[in-house]
């Protein structure tokens, strides 16, 4: 019996780090170019929430030739268990160590995940800065909404992408296993990586002070771009999207369908970080909503489907989106709108 099998019962909800859940893709790692994990910074309960990782999971599992596996932070339990045992935090789908892996990339949704991102990274057997890292490590990569303010974990990463990482994160992926099967250095990888549209290279970039000591801003350390641009996809129905969710294995928070009707928001509140960070509003089209909607109902069991978007009222088909799926034949399908604005309610 596996070490994780034994101690599985004395875990308070154990489904959370055995893996297996419908819609998870196992593959033969010795034919595949790049293995990376999605590392989320909070419980699995939360992080099988979250949208971005489905949509990024079947986005990498598509491609024949990489493979994405997950891992949450683990539960006091299992870190004790782990740190008793002197084993080291893995993957759901294959239990491989954090350390193994060509590439781990965190979200971060908020600066309170930073101490589980460190503490993932102790526990995965990784060194907490990129400067103790060498060719054998994995690449530590940062995305997710807080990636557009990493400086204060600045030191702990190799690369911080900002933007929409469908298709980015393939491509960085590629890179980098095509970069370390032809046994490139991490010094040359992180590189290449910084030359790559939205990709901040931490480590390549330094502070630049005036003559009274005020912070003036980072600037290159070589030939790499001086200002890191976000990466932006102008098209929500080309993207790929998930329309094979994970199903989870203990209850989650949001425990239903997610679709994503719109990104960015047309309101522009000041104080709002997603609205500004996710210029400019597009939407996806109601036929686009459907087709995910019908498969991922298909695919998943579930009955019920949140329409995600950031003030989903604004979406200028919202009452055909909700006639079409309130007309659905077969089984009756309950939707939400998690964010929405008062006046934008009608009496239809
Ligand atoms: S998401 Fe809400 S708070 Fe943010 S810009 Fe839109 S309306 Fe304003």
């Amino acid at each position: 019996m596996e070490w994780l099998e034994q101690i599985l019962p004395q875990l308070r909800l154990p489904g959370r780090y055995t893996g297996g859940e419908v819609n998870s893709v196992r593959k033969d790692p010795g034919r595949v170019d790049c293995r990376l994990v999605l590392a989320y910074p909070d419980l699995y309960e939360i992080g099988m929430s979250y949208l971005g990782l489905q949509v990024l999971y079947q986005a990498v599992n598509r491609e024949p030739d990489l493979w994405a596996e997950r891992v949450f932070a683990p539960d006091r339990d299992l870190e004790r268990q782990l740190q008793a045992a002197g084993r080291r935090l893995f993957s759901l789908e294959s239990r491989t160590p954090l350390a193994d892996f060509d590439i781990v990339g965190f979200t971060r949704q908020h600066e309170l995940n930073d101490l589980d991102i460190l503490a993932m990274l102790r526990l995965g057997g990784i060194p907490v800065r990129s400067c103790e890292r060498t060719d054998a490590h994995p690449l530590v990569l940062l995305g997710g909404p807080g990636a557009s303010h990493p400086e204060p974990l600045a030191e702990a990463l190799d690369a911080v992408f900002v933007g929409d990482g469908e298709r980015a994160l393939v491509e960085l992926a590629r890179l980098v296993g095509e970069l370390r099967r032809g046994r490139a250095g991490r010094r040359r990888i992180l590189e290449e990586l910084a030359r790559q549209p939205g990709v901040y290279v931490p480590s390549l970039y330094r502070p630049r002070y005036s003559a009274a000591g005020d912070y003036l801003g980072l600037e290159p350390v070589g030939d790499v771009p001086a200002v890191v641009r976000r990466r932006l996809e102008p098209d929500l129905d080309e993207l790929p999207a998930p329309d094979q969710p994970l199903v989870a294995q203990v209850q989650t928070v949001h425990d239903r369908l997610a679709v994503e009707i719109q990104r960015g928001c047309t309101r522009g509140c000041r104080f709002c970080q997603a609205g500004m960070i996710n210029r400019p509003t597009r939407q996806r089209s109601p036929a686009g909503v459907l087709r995910l909607l019908r498969r991922g109902l298909a695919s998943s069991g579930h009955d019920e489907v949140s329409l995600l978007s950031l003030s989903a009222g604004d979406h200028p088909c919202l009452v055909e989106l909700l006639e079409l799926i309130t007309s659905e034949p077969g089984h009756p399908v309950a939707a939400s709108l998690p964010s929405l604005r008062a006046e934008t309610l009608t009496t239809r």
